[in-house]
């Protein structure tokens, strides 16, 4: 120590003080000193002389060193004082070192003295330097604690041999929404508070910290107080205490939870976006619904992360909702839901009712407004729902329903990404819609829903490969609607369509297998009956009850449309080995049923040949017109009041150079066929009426001349003029008569009855030929401008002994008696039915009773009586 020590004495002797000096100088210590021996002198050395060291005798005359310890305590505790004095009883020493002194050295044993002053003053310093530390520590101390008390994060402490929360921050209350106190006092509250789902991972990650890892950074949920789950982010560190034994665990918590949601909605938007670029791929990939709306749900799961996923669809007929797709662990639990819907759709489920309705975007929780009890589900799910309607052309088609895990809400973002999707797959939808029609159109007819042409074809191919493996016959029916083109014009198209759709409808009833019938186009269809035995058993049963199905008549606002069919059948494997030539060869026996005018033809092989015979007959009429081989024959009407010959109904003969005379069955179909019917009606008008004005020049009494009139003929534009045209060779007296066939003149309802009206207006009557076998209602052909109903030959053969025939001519004969028209009956063979029809008022007959038709030479022998 370079500078002086300076020393204070306290002492009434100054030889004492004295040797004390030189006792410590002796140690080569430099001393300064003053001596006081009364208090203020004392007082007063304190404060000017700043000694380092106060040296105090016991007992002085003027001065007390205990009062002087006591001061000094007072007024410079830092300041060391020894008691050097010559008697100091054990217990002053004791009392003395208790009120503060640092040590005391007998006057007798002053070698002491240099030591125990080092000691003092370097103990002193010590505590003067402890002061400051302590001082600097309180500072930091309140320091700390008042960052600790403004922290939003709370600071804990763990004690591992008390084994509880020594200490936590007050931020507990906001983030446990606990007092510290609580979780000092409830060892375990730590613990119940971390949310179930997380608790076994939290004690884990606590037990690795205390088994080696010393430390842990953990998020996890809690729940506060009131109830509500929070994140938060715990960090911990193991605190070992100076043996190096771990002592406590002192950590700090902060609440995540908006930094979780932040992150979990973007990795939800980035699960969305991957969502909808894989659903968007799925689109562009599966063309079939099902399977798409499948895989869109698969999609949501596994990469969507949703829960649930499911696709409803709506049947537009019915309204009835069907779960076309449901994906997810909780799948399956929907059907109830649906079921109750389709019970009731107006009351039913509150948020597919409203999903359905609304067309918008619908969210919340489904299953809880319906209660676990009422799903017999057991557990309530109270995840959050939201549907997106599928919306094609303003229709709501479906929705597309989207469970989301964990209580998560959907955000508003999320929803638009949503939305989008769900608009790409309306769009894919109405694509696959487009498709599907398009696929429809290829394969069903649209207006009844039958299997077409192609389809047809294709299901007849399979259905004989089966035949022909189980070596059984098939038998395939083509028919057409008779009619089908005069209900279009007389009733509308829309009459045509329902009968079409109605007859469709009875044909598919008659199999249960749909794929059995088909449309063809037109007023064609087709049947196949399987496994037949033979030609015989398929007329037998066509001719049953269920397969005349078109027979009960058809409505249609009111009006009752009766219909004929016509058919032809094929057989396999006779008439063909494949689809494509059985259904060749059945429509041929169509066509030949249709000119032989038969309800229904079986084909037969020589119909081929016919084929080609038949155009080497129609070369022959073309020359055959050419060459005027065309010849009227005719047949007489008898009128049955008077016995007299009052009509002859002209019949056209071909008489072929090396056939000689044809009938008009075998060439009249042909004639229409190559259109050249309209010329050689033509030529049958002219003629009739010129043979007759003939007749009438040669002054016989020849009475009315009908001629027969083709469809084609009166749908002919120049028909009106033919007529004009014939009449011009007529003469006064026109008495010309058309015969229309019943069935031809439904065939052309208006344009027909305009013109006929036309015809009559220039004195020419009209007579329906063949009635009763058209299905036309006599008060609808009340309406026509017809003077003649001709009963069919059918209803006369064979009328005296069925009572049923004889009911039919009984009620035409009355009715058209009624409707102020002739009857004519064709085809009278015997004497018979002559005299029946007399008696039920026939006006005329006509048939080989009176007469075959004639040759004109023989006609004119005939009305001149000569035969007769
Ligand atoms: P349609 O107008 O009903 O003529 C009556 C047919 O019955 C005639 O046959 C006639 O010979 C036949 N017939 C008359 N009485 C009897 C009888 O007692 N028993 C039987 N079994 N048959 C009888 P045809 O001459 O062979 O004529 C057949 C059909 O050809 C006619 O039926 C008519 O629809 C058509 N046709 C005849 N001439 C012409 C014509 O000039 N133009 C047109 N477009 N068609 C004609
Ligand atoms: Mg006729
Ligand atoms: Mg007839």
């Amino acid at each position: 120590m370079s500078e002086a020590l300076r020393v204070l004495f306290v002492e009434d002797v100054q030889v004492d003080a004295d040797l004390e000096i030189r006792e410590l100088r002796r140690t080569g210590m430099k001393v300064d000193y003053r001596r006081v021996e009364t208090e203020p002198a004392f007082l007063e050395a304190i404060g000017d002389f700043k000694p380092d060291i106060i040296l105090s005798d016991f007992s002085m005359p003027a001065f007390d060193g205990m009062a002087a310890l006591g001061i000094a305590q007072a007024n410079c505790p830092h300041i060391p004082f020894l008691f050097v004095s010559g008697t100091l009883g054990e217990e002053y020493a004791i009392r003395a070192l208790q009120k503060g002194a640092s040590d005391y050295v007998l006057k007798t044993n002053l070698i002491r003295l240099p030591a125990a002053v080092t000691r003092a003053i370097a103990e002193a310093k010590d505590k003067v330097d402890r002061r400051a530390v302590q001082g600097e520590l309180e500072r930091a101390r309140q320091q700390l604690s008042s960052i600790v008390e403004a922290l939003d994060d709370a600071v804990w402490s763990w004690a591992i041999d008390e084994q509880r929360l020594t200490y936590i921050g007050p931020a507990s209350r906001v983030i446990f929404g606990r007092d510290p106190e609580e979780f000092c006092t409830q060892p375990d509250l730590w613990r119940q508070v971390i949310a179930d789902d997380d608790k076994k991972a939290v004690v884990e990650t606590w037990r690795d910290l205390l088994a080696g890892t010393g430390s842990f950074d953990l998020e996890y949920r809690i729940v506060k107080a009131d109830g509500e789950i929070r994140w938060i982010n715990n960090r911990a560190r193991l605190i070992a205490a100076k043996d190096g034994a771990p002592a406590r665990v002192d950590g700090i918590i902060r609440d995540v939870s908006d930094r979780m949601a932040a992150r979990q909605r973007i990795s939800r938007l980035t699960r969305i976006r991957a969502l909808s670029s894989a659903v968007n791929s799925a689109i562009v990939r599966l063309r079939e619904r099902k399977l798409l709306l499948e895989r869109i749900c698969e999609i949501a799961i596994d990469v969507g992360k949703f829960d649930v996923a499911r696709v409803l669809t709506i049947d537009k007929a019915s309204g009835r909702v069907e779960l076309v797709a449901e994906t997810g662990a909780r799948s399956g639990k929907f059907a109830g839901i649906v079921a109750r819907y389709n019970a009731n759709p107006e009351g039913g489920d509150r948020l597919l009712s409203r999903a359905l309705k609304s067309g918008q975007t619908v969210i919340g929780d489904t299953l809880d407004t319906n209660g676990p009890a009422a799903d017999g589900l057991g557990e309530p799910l109270r995840s959050t729902t939201a549907s997106f309607p599928l919306v094609i052309k303003e229709n709501i088609v479906g929705t597309l329903m989207l469970n989301a895990a964990d209580n998560q809400v959907f955000d508003q973002e999320e929803i638009r990404l949503l939305e989008e999707l769900t608009a790409n797959i309306s769009f894919a939808l109405e694509l696959i819609g487009h498709q599907e029609r398009i696929d429809y159109l290829a394969y069903y007819d649209v207006l009844t829903g039958l299997s077409n042409r192609t389809l047809f074809n294709d299901r007849l191919s399979q259905a004989l490969t089966v035949s022909n493996r189980e070596g059984t016959m098939l038998a395939l029916v083509v028919f057409n609607v008779v009619q089908l083109r005069s209900i279009n014009e007389s009733f509308g198209e829309l009459a045509g369509d329902a009968v079409l759709r109605e007859l469709s409808a009875r044909l598919k009833a008659l199999s249960n297998d749909p794929a059995s019938v088909a449309r063809l186009g037109g007023d064609r269809f087709a049947l196949m009956i399987p496994a037949v035995k033979g030609l015989k058993e398929v007329a037998q049963q066509l001719a049953e009850e269920r397969f005349r199905f078109y027979e009960t008549p058809f409505n249609f606002e009111d009006r009752e449309i009766s219909l004929m069919v016509r058919g032809g059948v094929a057989l396999f494997p006779n008439d063909g080995s494949d689809a494509d030539s059985l259904l060749h060869n059945a429509e041929s026996a169509l066509d030949q049923a249709r000119k032989a005018g038969e309800t229904l033809l079986f084909y037969s092989a020589d119909a081929n040949t016919r084929v080609a015979e038949r155009r080497k007959v129609e070369n022959r009429l073309q020359m055959a017109v050419e060459n005027q081989e065309f010849e009227l024959h005719y047949q007489p009407k008898l009128d049955l009041h008077h016995r007299k010959f009052v009509g002859l109904e002209a019949l056209l003969r071909w008489r072929d150079p090396d056939v000689g005379l044809v009938p008009p069955s075998d060439f009249i179909y042909l004639l229409e066929d190559t259109g050249l019917i309209l010329e050689v009606g033509r030529w049958a008008l002219k003629e009739a009426v010129t043979v007759r004005r003939a007749w009438k020049e040669a002054g016989i009494d020849a009475p009315r001349v009908a001629v027969n009139v083709s469809a084609l003929q009166l749908r002919d534009r120049r028909f009106i003029r033919d007529v004009e045209d014939a009449l011009a060779f007529s003469g006064e007296d026109i008495g010309l008569d058309l015969e229309i066939t019943e069935s031809m003149l439904m065939e052309n309802i208006h344009e027909g009855v305009t013109k006929l009206r036309a015809v009559r207006d220039m004195d020419v009557h009209i007579a329906i030929d063949d009635f009763g076998t058209g299905y036309s209602s006599l008060s609808y052909i009340s309406t026509l401008p017809v003077n003649t109903l001709k009963i069919d030959r059918s209803f006369i053969s064979g009328m005296t002994e069925d009572p049923a025939k004889t009911s039919i001519v009984t009620t035409i004969i009355s009715l058209g008696h009624a409707l102020r028209m002739e009857i004519v009956a064709e085809g009278v063979e015997t004497d018979a039915q002559s005299q029946l029809l007399r008696l039920l008022h026939c006006d005329q007959i006509q048939g080989y009773l009176i007469s075959r038709p004639l040759s004109r030479e023989a006609t004119t022998m005939l009305l001149r009586g000569d035969k007769k």
